[in-house]
């Protein structure tokens, strides 16, 4: 796989920035100089975390037909480095990947109400032997201790491999998700957040977020790494 800059092993330079190379006592393999200039997502909506231009307003999609779950924080827009971070993350099992995502968004939820468990979004066992892991239960787990929350990932199952929604049509879009997630017992908790690498159309975790609710859940909160700048 072709990375176009400089991505190298953290085990080979254990205290550098993966970006600069220059030296990074933080653990993160960031520097603060590369962490500052990293492309944050502070301007988005509330609730399905668009991208937008003025603060504290849902975006027009959301003033129409807001998703189910009730908020949604991301933290960087998808573009680069963060898309190739991710890229990384989930094709070349950059697994060092999701503890500095983790570590980023933890700092960036800490004045958050804690939700009863983190819920990340499943993958299809077929999907997840195939790649080794899922990128959002990594994600999750490290976020968990961080936040000292519980972490769930038993609860939630997806039940058939679905293409990925970029593929599909409007209408293959809606049919593509329809009963592919299951969960395995009761919801206990009454407020959860789904976490995920990228939030594109939203589907996915609207899929999710329609069967917690249905289940019970009274809040759900999405938390992701990046968002895309469209809901296409
Ligand atoms: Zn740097
Ligand atoms: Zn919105």
């Amino acid at each position: 796989m072709v990375y176009n800059w400089p991505l190298r092993p953290q085990w080979l330079i254990p205290s550098h920035c993966q970006l600069c190379l220059a030296k990074d006592p933080s653990g993160l393999n960031l520097c603060r100089a590369c962490h500052d200039d990293l492309p944050w997502l502070t301007l988005a909506c509330p609730r399905c975390s668009l991208p937008l231009h003025y603060p504290g307003q849902l975006c027009g999609a959301c003033q129409h037909h807001p998703p189910i779950f009730d908020t949604g924080i991301a933290l960087f827009h998808y573009a680069p480095p963060v898309d190739q971070l991710i890229l990384q993350l989930k094709f070349a099992a950059g697994l060092h990947q999701a503890r500095l995502f983790a570590a980023l968004l933890g700092a960036r939820l800490a004045k958050v109400p804690s939700p009863d468990c983190i819920i990340p979004v499943p993958l299809h066992p077929s999907r997840q032997r195939e790649r080794g892991f899922n990128q959002a239960i990594e994600i999750a787990r490290p976020l968990s201790q961080q936040l000292r929350c519980p972490l769930d990932i038993e609860s939630c199952i997806r039940t058939r491999p679905t293409p990925p929604q970029s593929l599909l049509s409007g209408s293959q879009r809606r049919s593509n998700l329809r009963d592919a997630f299951a969960l395995t017992r009761p919801l206990q908790a009454r407020h959860v957040a789904l976490v995920d690498d990228v939030l594109t159309t939203g589907s996915t975790l609207n899929a999710v977020a329609k069967l917690l609710r249905k289940a019970g859940a009274e809040r759900i909160d999405v938390w992701v790494c990046a968002r895309t700048h469209r809901n296409a």
